[in-house]
């Protein structure tokens, strides 16, 4: 007699995987997240194709703001005159400055294996492609696993362009060889003005190239032309709108025509033109995750794509590309998919007042609305804004300046944006961001007891508005 199995009580054998979790990229998500569920003691697997870190570690933050560091001594040895410091200024040695920064970054490399390995992570090395919902094949094996990340970043998008084919991308110019005394940069955006002002900075004549009216669109009203001003005085020549019709190559290195007729001697041409998620080559088609209209992964508000067992954290879902939201997101994921630390309430991301900073000279440090989105939320705003020598340059020499702005809610009195640009503004506006992810108002500002003499003080000293209410 044949056994028979009632159907509502049958359950069929749970389906083993290789592992619990399984990473595709090991960049800054995709590192926090794989070492936080190895933490958990769940089997993880992450497979990086290029050098663990990701593109901040390699090939962005990191090695930018350590040339940026190096730029700002140019100023500093220029100013240091005027506080009675007598000499030349010393001359950069370009190949030394690089070798420095790839041991560092080795360095970190090294590090961040560690992490990996500590928490017991599996890590492959190898570019990995999703076969379906529940496997993976890197370097020619499969893997199976019940859920799987895909944090695989995203990389620099050039325009088609006659002559596009002599131009680089950021991803070059850590290692650019020989230093280019002439650079022009293409673009108005983050990377576009960083590097014009790093390279500017470090002895570059720089010409910056954006098809817009003012660079950085997006940013506040007041701080786009006004660090546009403050990076013409440090020497960058900005052309808005400036844009490119070919490159060629001549005897003295490149030349760029612009459609105004215009050229330009180069040694390196830059394009910082935006970037693109990587989906490429990663099999998404064949497991069925959807992709958007910008070509990104497409998520819902817990990273899961259109392929319940698959999720997508960081610049591969392209929403707001930096690297503190990838981490955040990749611990919301790993909170969400199998629950939160011993002791600790689960991690969830809030997308409103992520503070950012642009390293330009001088950097920009921004949280919360513009005066436009202020405008378009609440109505009646109170703007309330400084812009003024800061006191180290009244003995420096130096010309630059400092704008600090605040954008007030007039029904409810909150600081609902803060705005900077001057030295280390990036380090300031941090700590502000806090204040007003507790719902800080002007009134609270007005109470704090400023720090002198600083340039911050200047947040919680700003009494009247310079437009009443409207
Ligand atoms: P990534 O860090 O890009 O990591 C993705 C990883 O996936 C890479 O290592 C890649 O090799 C790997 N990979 C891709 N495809 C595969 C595959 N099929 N198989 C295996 N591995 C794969 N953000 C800031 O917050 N502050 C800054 O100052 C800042 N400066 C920047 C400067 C520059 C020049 C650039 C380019 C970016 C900068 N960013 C900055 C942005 C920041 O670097 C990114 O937002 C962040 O790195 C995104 O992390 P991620 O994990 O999504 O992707
Ligand atoms: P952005 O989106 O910031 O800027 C792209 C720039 O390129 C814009 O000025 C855009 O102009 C211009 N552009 C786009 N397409 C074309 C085209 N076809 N021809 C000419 N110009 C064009 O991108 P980035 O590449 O600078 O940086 C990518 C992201 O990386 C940033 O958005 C940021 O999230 C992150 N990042 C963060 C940093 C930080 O935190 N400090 C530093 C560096 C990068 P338009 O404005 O007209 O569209």
């Amino acid at each position: 007699m044949l056994a028979s199995f009632p159907t509502s009580t049958y359950k069929p054998p749970m389906p083993t995987f290789d592992f619990d979790f399984f990473v595709i990229g090991g960049g800054s998500g995709g590192v926090r997240a794989a070492r936080m569920a190895g933490q958990r003691g769940l089997r993880v697997a992450m497979a990086e194709s290029g050098a663990l870190g990701g593109t901040c570690v390699n090939v962005g933050c990191i090695p930018k703001k350590l040339y940026s560091y190096a730029a700002h001594f140019a100023e500093a040895f220029e100013e240091s005159h005027g506080f009675g410091w007598q000499g030349e200024a010393p001359t950069l040695d370009w190949p030394q400055l690089k070798a420095h920064r790839a041991k560092e970054i080795t360095r970190l490399n090294g590090i961040y294996q560690q992490l990996l390995t500590g928490a017991g992570v599996h890590l492959l090395t190898g570019h990995a492609q999703l076969v379906d919902a529940h496997t993976v094949q890197v370097n020619g094996t499969r893997f199976t696993a019940q859920h799987i990340l895909v944090a695989t970043g995203g990389t620099p998008s050039v325009p088609p362009v006659p002559g596009g084919d002599l131009v680089v991308t950021s991803n070059a110019m850590f290692d650019l060889d020989p230093f280019p005394q002439r650079l022009v940069v293409v673009g108005g955006g983050y990377i576009a003005c960083e590097f014009a002002s790093i390279f500017n900075g470090l002895g570059a004549q720089v010409t910056l190239l954006h098809r817009g009216e003012q660079v950085l669109s997006g940013f506040d009203q007041d701080v786009r032309p006004f660090i546009a001003a403050e990076m013409r005085k440090a020497g960058v020549d900005l052309r808005l709108p400036g844009e490119v019709a070919r490159i060629e190559r001549t005897h003295g290195g490149l030349q760029v025509s612009l459609n105004n007729g215009d050229t330009l001697p180069a040694d390196t041409v830059l394009y910082a033109t935006g970037r693109v998620p990587n989906t490429h080559g990663l099999g998404l088609e064949a497991a069925g995750v959807k992709l958007n209209a910008k070509g990104a992964i497409e998520v819902d508000a817990h990273y899961q794509t259109s392929v319940p067992s698959i999720h997508a954290i960081g610049d591969v879902t392209a929403r707001v590309q930096l690297t503190p939201v990838a981490l955040g997101e990749g611990m919301a994921l790993v909170d969400h998919l199998f629950g939160p630390a011993a002791g600790k309430p689960a991690r969830r991301m809030a997308y409103d007042l992520i503070p950012t900073a642009v390293f330009t000279h001088p950097n920009i440090g921004t949280v919360g609305d513009t005066e436009a989105q202020a405008r378009e939320k609440y109505g009646k705003l109170r703007i309330y804004r400084t812009d003024f020598k800061p006191l180290k340059h009244t003995l420096s020499g130096s010309p630059e300046r400092t704008l600090m702005k605040l954008v007030v809610d007039d029904a409810s009195d909150r600081v609902v944006g803060l705005h900077m640009v001057g030295a280390d503004a990036g380090e300031i506006v941090q700590g502000f961001a806090v204040a007003m992810k507790a719902g800080a108002t002007k009134a609270v500002f007005d109470s704090t007891i400023g720090i002198h003499p600083t340039m911050a003080e200047e947040f919680v000293t700003m009494r009247e508005p310079v437009r009443p209410a409207d």
